[in-house]
């Protein structure tokens, strides 16, 4: 059976067909790390997730690739402002190249929480310095930009295809006042390499052809999705928020430098709100996996509520749905534990869970078939064995759940390995830092004559 999936430069839902037999390239636009991600960054990550998960379960070979962006994400999106990153140092008084490594840990932590799967390749935009330049001097050469006193731009009127992807009117855009361009000839122009201040010596800064400084937002994506995955690879996503800036900018750049629209499907995943609002680091508005965990929910009870959403429409995050929630997977966990041995998974439902996720993904569909399941008219071992088949795009660890939560997972026996070299080498600090996280996940730390072991503290 196909897959369709929404792409938003065509605005279609279309059957997916990838560009090389078997195999698809997957690019994801990974996080700023300036700070921890909040609970709507990782919807993001795990619409990702079920998408990938899909591919797989439909036979293909997915080459997954999430950059890290570790330079150069202003506090505007529309190169105005200071570097993220730079900022960010002063708040926690790491120097920026530390607090890129904490806060990347943190967010692979998360990820690793949420059952995400690992990408292929992660990449940082700070490792891939010199191909930016190149990809610069190249739209240099092409005559695509122009040079102002704070940096080298992007020229989008020489773009004939601007802003298509986002359907931006490009010229009212321009003719409005509503933004200043400051030295920008046009609003929709972008930075490609910004000069480090005169009067200021920023952590985060490289020698170019065009003076010291660092490169401007997009060209990362571009650099390192068509490095990992070709000039022309099978799909991008990102959230709704990259459609009018970031990925249009990443497309220009792309068909100015290579003549392609950079991925033949592009994908995005809706906004979590708070509140009515957006969840947003910048503006202080973020909730944390962490909150979730300190308030005793199982992290897949967040997973679960991002698949009771279809990942084109909006979620609002509240802590009643999310108590639901956890009844609504508890629910399902005891059942799949309770169905003991599994045996064949039942034809009917398979197809009916196949026609959801592979109509642009529509988990809220596949998830209600879990109830339907449930109340059917078939033998135990067949509704286990169909349950664990939809668990492998769901992800939610069935097979793992036991009543008495005997099972320590994955993380918490790392934290504890971690806790015991960290003790082996005095590090007192961090030894308590990972206990408590133990203890956070609903684990104890007993130390045992024979070594140290975690139980539920339930
Ligand atoms: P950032 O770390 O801000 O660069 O964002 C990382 C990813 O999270 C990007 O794909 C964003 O589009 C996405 N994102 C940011 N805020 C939200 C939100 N409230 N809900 C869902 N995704 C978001
Ligand atoms: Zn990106």
């Amino acid at each position: 059976m196909p897959v369709s999936l929404f792409d938003t430069y065509t605005r279609q839902v279309r059957e997916f067909e990838p560009l090389s037999k078997g195999e698809v390239g997957l690019y994801a636009c990974g996080p700023t790390v300036y700070d921890y991600a909040h609970i709507g960054n990782l919807r993001t990550y795990l619409f990702e997730d079920f998408l990938r998960r899909t591919l797989e379960y439909n036979g293909y070979k997915v080459n997954h690739v999430i950059n890290i962006t570790d330079v150069g994400h202003l506090t505007s999106d529309a190169d105005t402002g200071e570097d993220k990153m730079e900022k960010g140092s002063r708040r926690t008084g790491m120097t920026a190249w530390e607090m890129a490594d904490f806060y990347t840990a943190a967010f692979q932590d998360d990820l690793q929480t949420l059952n995400i799967l690992a990408p292929h390749t992660w990449c940082r935009a700070t490792d891939h310095i010199p191909e930016q330049i190149a990809f610069i001097e190249d739209l240099v050469q092409r005559g695509f930009t122009y040079t102002t006193s704070d940096g080298i731009y992007f020229d989008s009127r020489r773009s004939n295809n601007y802003g298509r992807l986002a359907r931006l009117d490009v010229n009212g855009l321009r003719a409005g006042a509503r933004v200043d361009p400051g030295e920008r000839r046009f609003v929709t122009d972008f930075a490609l390499w910004k000069f480090s201040p005169p009067d200021e010596q920023r952590q985060m800064e490289w020698d170019s052809p065009w003076g010291i400084g660092f490169p401007g937002w997009h060209i990362e994506c571009s650099v390192i999705s068509s490095k990992y995955l070709g000039d022309f690879f099978d799909i991008h996503c990102g959230g709704e928020d990259h459609i009018p800036i970031h990925h249009t900018n990443e497309i220009a750049q792309t068909e100015a430098s290579k003549g392609t629209t950079l991925a033949n499907f592009w994908m995005h995943g809706y906004f979590l709100q708070l509140d009515n609002m957006k969840m947003a680091k910048s503006a202080g508005q973020m909730v944390r996996l962490q909150s979730l965990l300190d308030a005793n929910y199982d992290p897949l009870v967040y997973r679960y509520l991002c698949l009771t959403a279809h990942y084109r429409t909006q979620l609002s995050f509240g802590w009643d749905s999310l108590e639901a929630c956890g009844v609504a997977l508890g629910r399902l966990q005891k059942s799949c534990y309770e169905w003991g041995e599994p045996s064949e998974p039942d034809a009917d439902f398979v197809t009916r869970f196949e026609d959801h996720i592979n109509n642009d993904l529509n988990m809220p569909r596949a998830l209600a078939l879990t109830h339907d399941l449930r109340r059917a008219d078939i033998p135990d071992a067949n509704k286990k064995a169909t349950l664990l088949h939809f668990d492998r795009v769901f992800g939610l660890r069935l097979d793992e759940w036991r009543p008495d939560r005997l099972v320590v997972p994955e993380e918490v026996e790392r934290w504890l390995q971690q806790r015991e070299s960290a003790r082996s080498e005095k590090d007192w600090q961090q030894a308590d830092l990972l206990r408590d996280k133990i203890l956070a996940a609903g684990y104890q730390v007993e130390d045992r004559p024979e070594g140290p072991r975690v139980v539920s503290s339930e």
